[in-house]
């Protein structure tokens, strides 16, 4: 029988933890699969070019990452709910009819690593999402799903954090002026890769229970420093979010749910050594 094979276009893809990802979840389900990297160059025509080659050699299915997520929203045949609403696709799903549906797992990537990793329940609480680019949008409604008291977007540039809140019919703040407490406050801003925390009052994070960063990296970031020294009684980084996407898409291409924790940890450990 033919191994499966799976593939992640990315530029740059080099360091993508994909691989390494799915064949922990490979493992987990107790089949082999390939799963590979391929780096596509920066053009509309490369990307469908390595996409539309992949998927006629009969790769089973493929994610993407920046900066294609775009692209691949126009290549796919067909989008599921949540990919149109995040206006991005980060993975193809290949259907028996031989059609792409393009589908969008980073939102349902962070609710599960939420509720199945570090076991937060978002029902009924006070969300905050700083940050209005590609990674916030893709996040809203997987968020709302899960029934929230409220959502707040707030952004350093105010006219898209309005442009966004109106898609989704939430509400909108600019980022220097926020003052409520939230539950749980979450950072779609790039910043962090600045070594920078976004310009918010530190008094938001009294009282805030989780203050979650989607970048991550091998040591805390500097959002999730800000947020701890002042108040925030938990913080994590964008690791679980990673898994909590790989998981998602992979049970899209599979019908196998993994198990992501100790997957996360496993990441965990290996970046500690
Ligand atoms: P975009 O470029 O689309 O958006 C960037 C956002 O960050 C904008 O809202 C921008 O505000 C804001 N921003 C940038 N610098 C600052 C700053 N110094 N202070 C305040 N706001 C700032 O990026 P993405 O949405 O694609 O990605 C955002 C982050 O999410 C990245 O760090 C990325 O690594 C992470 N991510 C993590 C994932 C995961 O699986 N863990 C998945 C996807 C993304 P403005 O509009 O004013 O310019």
């Amino acid at each position: 029988r033919m191994i499966p094979s799976y593939t992640v276009f990315g530029n740059p893809v080099a360091h993508s933890k994909s691989p390494q990802i799915h064949q922990y979840f490979a493992r987990q389900e107790g089949v082999q699969i390939e799963y590979t990297r391929t780096l596509v160059d920066n053009t509309r025509a490369d990307f469908d070019n390595a996409a539309r080659t992949f998927l006629q050699q009969g790769g089973a299915g493929a994610n993407i990452t920046l900066p294609f997520k775009h692209f691949a929203y126009d290549f796919a045949d067909t989008h599921s709910e949540r990919a149109q609403a995040a206006g991005a696709v980060n993975t193809f799903v290949p259907q028996k009819d031989g059609r792409i549906l393009g589908d969008n797992t980073d939102g349902e990537g962070l609710v599960r690593d939420l509720r199945e990793h570090l076991g937060i329940e978002l029902r009924g609480k006070r969300i905050l999402l700083l940050g209005a680019g590609g990674a916030a949008r893709g996040v809203v409604l997987p968020l709302l799903a899960h029934r929230p008291a409220n959502l707040t977007i707030a952004n350093r540039t105010y006219s898209k954090a309005v442009e966004l809140a109106g898609i989704f019919r939430i509400e909108a703040a600019p980022l220097t002026q926020l003052q409520s407490c939230y539950d749980i406050i979450i950072n779609a801003t790039s910043s962090s890769l600045h070594h920078a925390a976004p310009d918010v009052s530190p008094d938001i994070f009294a009282g805030c229970f989780l203050a979650y960063d989607m970048f991550y990296a091998d040591t805390a970031t500097a959002f999730m420093q800000f947020a701890a020294q002042h108040g925030a009684q938990q913080t994590a980084d964008g690791l679980g979010m990673l898994v909590g996407q790989a998981a998602a898409a992979y049970e899209q291409w599979r019908g196998f749910a993994p198990d992501i924790a100790p997957v996360i940890r496993h990441l965990r450990a290996q970046a500690a050594e």
